[in-house]
């Protein structure tokens, strides 16, 4: 038996039409996005018209105002006293508009609904000016130039959504229309007029889905690409904070520490003075570990960390060197503060007892402790090599104790 052919056009079909259909709404969404931002710019364009159209509107209606027809020539007087009053007209309606989208922008009200009913009036009252002022020409026989000249202006000023266009547009055509066919003309003129101003709606709705296209490309580009560059800066941010700080304590790490700290002895050398060095090393911080896990070990360094930098000043540089040590570079301190300091410091770790989520930790710590004085210089090595066999003194003597070593003298 023939098998039957299964009839997969008809799948085509639906996927075609579910593809076409999710473009389209992905279409509208980005129109969406890009409304208010559109709108508020057409009406910064419409107070820019304003200030530029009101004075030529103005200054027309005067010079309609003053003409004076050749006689034998009454058309072109009523022409003359139409486009005044026109003139008049449209001077006012881009008065109002430059006004409301002046107020609405200066209330931040660009966006909103306000918004788009000033930008329908704007590009209503231009359309309609346009149509009736092209009535007045075609009169005298002057054509609808003027018609495809506000028509296109629209198009180019007014940034609106293709659906919105297309119904101004229209809009404008019917008024035009109207006017036309209550004008008593010749039956092959009105024909051509009215094919010609199909043709001007025609093209003046293809410029203005092609500006609002590109205009919406570009918003959602430039938006794109300021999501990027926040997130670039963001990762920026992290980087340089990777590179200078330790992560857990969010104090300097090793590198950045001995970078801050050879400027210091750099400056010691040219401008003589005191520095001191001090390093914090926590006793039996191992137990904690093994009795309450490295994240209660974790813990109990950042409470450490946040009790040192509590004691220590701002010109003081202070790092964790790794594990369970810290280290305090001191410039303009001599060995009795750097001692009182370390004294502070030991009795900061040991006076309170470390905070953990279910219990209280008790810690000590063991310090040693270093420095130049103004007449001595050493490598910035002696000195951490020095802070550190004091350190390492600390903790033979018993530990919970502070111990000085003097830095070896270079011979
Ligand atoms: P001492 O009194 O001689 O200094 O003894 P100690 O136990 O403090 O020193 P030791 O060097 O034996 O152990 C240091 C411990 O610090 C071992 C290591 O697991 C722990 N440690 C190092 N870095 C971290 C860290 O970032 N988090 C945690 N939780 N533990 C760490
Ligand atoms: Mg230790
Ligand atoms: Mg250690």
């Amino acid at each position: 038996m023939a098998k039957r052919k299964q009839r997969i056009p008809s799948l085509t079909t639906k996927f075609r039409f579910t593809g076409w259909q999710a473009s389209a709404s992905r279409l509208m969404q980005e129109y969406d996005q890009v409304q208010g931002i559109a709108t508020a710019v057409t009406l910064r364009r419409a107070r820019v018209v304003m200030f530029l159209g009101v004075p030529l509107h103005a200054a027309l209606a005067f010079w309609f105002a003053q003409f004076q027809a050749p006689i034998g020539q009454p058309n072109l007087q009523d022409w003359a006293d139409a486009l005044t009053e026109l003139q008049v007209g449209i001077a006012l309606a881009l008065l109002v508009c430059g006004v409301l989208s002046h107020i609405l922008l200066r209330r931040n009200a660009g966006h909103s609904r306000f918004g788009m009913a000033v930008q329908t009036l704007f590009c209503g009252a231009y359309l309609a000016f346009g149509a009736a002022a092209a009535i007045q020409d075609v009169t005298i026989g002057n054509g609808i130039a003027t018609f495809l000249v506000i028509c296109m202006g629209t198009a180019v000023l007014s940034l609106m959504r293709p659906v919105f266009s297309g119904l101004v547009f229209v809009a404008a055509f019917l008024v035009f229309w109207i006017i036309l066919r209550s004008t008593p003309m010749d039956a092959t003129l009105l024909s051509s007029l009215q094919i010609q101003a199909i043709a001007v709606v025609l093209m003046a709705q293809l410029i203005s889905v092609m500006m609002w296209h590109q205009y919406t490309r570009t918003v959602l580009l430039r938006r794109k690409l300021e999501l990027s560059n926040q997130a670039l800066l963001q990762k920026q941010q992290e980087l340089e904070f990777l590179a200078e700080r330790d992560t857990l304590t969010g104090l300097y790490n090793r590198r950045m520490f001995l970078q801050l700290a050879q400027r210091e002895l750099d400056h010691l050398a040219r401008v003589p003075g005191h520095v001191c060095a001090l390093m914090v090393d926590l006793d039996f911080f191992k137990r904690i570990n093994d009795q309450h896990g490295h994240p209660a070990g974790d813990l109990v360094l950042k409470q450490v960390a946040q009790r040192i930098a509590a004691h220590v000043r701002s010109t003081d540089i202070l790092a964790r060197m790794g594990g369970e040590e810290f280290i305090v570079l001191m410039p303009n301190t001599d060995r009795a503060g750097a001692l009182k300091l370390a004294e502070k410091l030991r009795e900061a770790v040991r006076g309170q007892p470390m905070e953990l989520p279910a219990l209280q930790v008790p810690i000590t710590a063991s310090l040693g402790v270093t420095g130049l004085q103004t007449h001595q210089q050493a490598p910035l090595e002696t000195l951490y090599a020095t802070a550190d066999k004091a350190l390492y003194a600390a903790k033979e003597q018993g530990r919970d104790r502070v111990v000085w070593s003097e830095v070896p003298l270079e011979p």
